[in-house]
């Protein structure tokens, strides 16, 4: 038996065919009238949702494609940092959903709160329930509160985390505007694994750039729940280069692991006891999967989401797909690149199972630009694909950029850098 005619949909649509018709019908008739009554649902309208919804709808252009996303615009957390370096408008990070629309997908603008995998269906935040035969979970990260002692959500409208973008990164903008020059900006940073690895070091250099323009006097401390993090001697250099000693990291080994926040008082408490205030607080809290992934029964005890390497099918549930942040998918970094490309191999993916035709052998890539200061970008890419049933790093593939790259290269990697966002928000969100 073929893989998928084992799948739920195949069997169900075979049987429903003989019944219905009362005989077999032909091969491909059989698959042509599967095709056209199949729904497929995809929950999260970011990078890992909205793409999947695109590319299934170029592979299977007469299947049902719903996507239900509650906001009515995304904004990026892509060059959310340059936001708040006063290099990038908000608007120019937000994205609609009409270009998904003008290809024929229903998009429901509410938010997914329940999921029954053996009645197959997903309940909605606007009453209504969907049925389908294939679902798909890009729902991103969900801060795990109260983790780290004192930081519940409350505590985020003193002291924000600025980790989805939205109004928290505005909230941080308004605070870094509002701050006396001479302050500090005190930034605490989880352990491993978190939402964009490199993403914390940038903000720190976007801050940086922004104190340097208006609040010259101002410091920045990173305190770390890490030893080492992504690019770091790169972003060193960059740092020392571009602020001088502005920036601070203190990693977990000196004492840079925080394990109280007291919000209201911005300051943090250190696992060896010591106090750091703040004038500006920036937590980023650990982290989960998006709560419906709980609920759909697809994360375990990690919080996280296990996936078959080859599909990213659910390792847990059947015909439940789930791409992006929310997977366990190392080494491939949490990622919009990352996502992107993982949803690209699921539309595939159930698009072989629908035709039923053969997988087709999954590969992925990530690329992660990071902008130091206007006119020095450094990158690390990586290429992956599934080796028993996992991800793993294509070897001898990918790395980071040379340390003793001139300024001509990270002229142009800060290029590169633009370019990947134009190119990537437009084969998402594009018209
Ligand atoms: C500061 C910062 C900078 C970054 N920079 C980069 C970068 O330069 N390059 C890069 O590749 N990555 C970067 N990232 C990482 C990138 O943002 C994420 O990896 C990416 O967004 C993950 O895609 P996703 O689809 O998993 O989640 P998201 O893109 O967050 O999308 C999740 C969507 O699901 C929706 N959703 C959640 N729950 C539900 C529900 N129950 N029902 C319906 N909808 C739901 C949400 O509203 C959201 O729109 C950065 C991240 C940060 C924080």
């Amino acid at each position: 038996m073929s893989r998928q005619l084992e799948s739920g949909i195949s069997r169900r649509k075979l049987m429903g065919g003989m019944a219905a018709g009362g005989l077999l019908l032909g091969a491909p008739a059989l698959v042509h009238a599967r095709q056209a009554s199949a729904h497929v649902v995809v929950v999260g309208g970011g990078f890992g949702g909205a793409t999947a919804a695109r590319y299934l709808r170029r592979y299977l252009p007469e299947v049902k494609i719903t996507l239900v996303e509650p906001a009515q615009r995304f904004y990026t957390c892509p060059f959310s940092n340059l936001y708040l370096a006063g290099l990038r408008s908000w608007e120019s990070i937000g994205h609609g959903f009409d270009g998904l629309r003008k290809l024929g997908i229903e998009v429901v603008h509410a938010s997914a709160e329940g999921v029954d995998a053996a009645a197959r269906t997903v309940r909605l935040s606007n009453g209504s329930t969907l049925k389908w035969d294939k679902l798909v979970l890009s729902p991103g990260v969900d801060m795990q509160w109260n983790k780290l002692n004192g930081y519940d959500e409350a505590a985020a409208e003193l002291a924000p985390h600025a980790w989805k973008a939205g109004p928290q990164t505005q909230l941080l903008k308004r605070q870094l505007e509002a701050m006396k020059d001479g302050g500090t900006f005190v930034m605490t940073i989880p352990e491993n694994p978190f939402r964009c690895p490199p993403g914390p070091y940038e903000r720190a250099a976007m801050v940086a750039h922004y104190f340097k323009q208006h609040k010259p006097k101002s410091k920045i401390l990173l305190l770390d729940a890490k030893t080492a993090f992504s690019k770091q001697a790169l972003f060193m250099q960059g740092w020392k280069a571009l602020y001088g000693e502005m920036i601070e990291w203190i990693g977990q080994s000196d004492d840079g692991e925080v394990v109280r926040v007291d919000a209201r008082k911005r300051e943090v408490e250190t696992a060896f006891g010591q106090i750091h205030r703040a004038d500006v607080l920036n937590v980023i809290p650990p982290q989960k999967a998006g709560f419906i992934a709980e609920r759909a029964g697809v994360s375990n005890g990690s919080g996280w989401v296990p996936i078959k390497g080859d599909t990213f099918e659910s390792a847990q549930v059947q015909d439940v797909f789930v791409v992006g942040d929310a997977t366990i998918a190392a080494p491939m970094p949490k990622s919009g690149f990352a996502a992107n490309t993982q949803g690209k191999v699921v539309a595939a993916a159930i698009a072989a199972q629908v035709r039923g035709q053969d997988l087709p052998a999954a590969s992925y890539a990530n690329t992660c630009y990071s902008l130091i200061g206007p006119g020095y970008g450094i990158s690390v890419a990586g290429v992956y694909r599934a080796e028993n049933g996992k991800v793993i790093e294509v070897p001898g593939s990918g790395g980071v950029s040379p340390l003793d790259g001139d300024q001509r290269f990270r002229q142009a990697e800060a290029r590169y850098g633009e370019g990947w966002y134009a190119a990537i928000t437009a084969d998402i969100w594009g018209a």
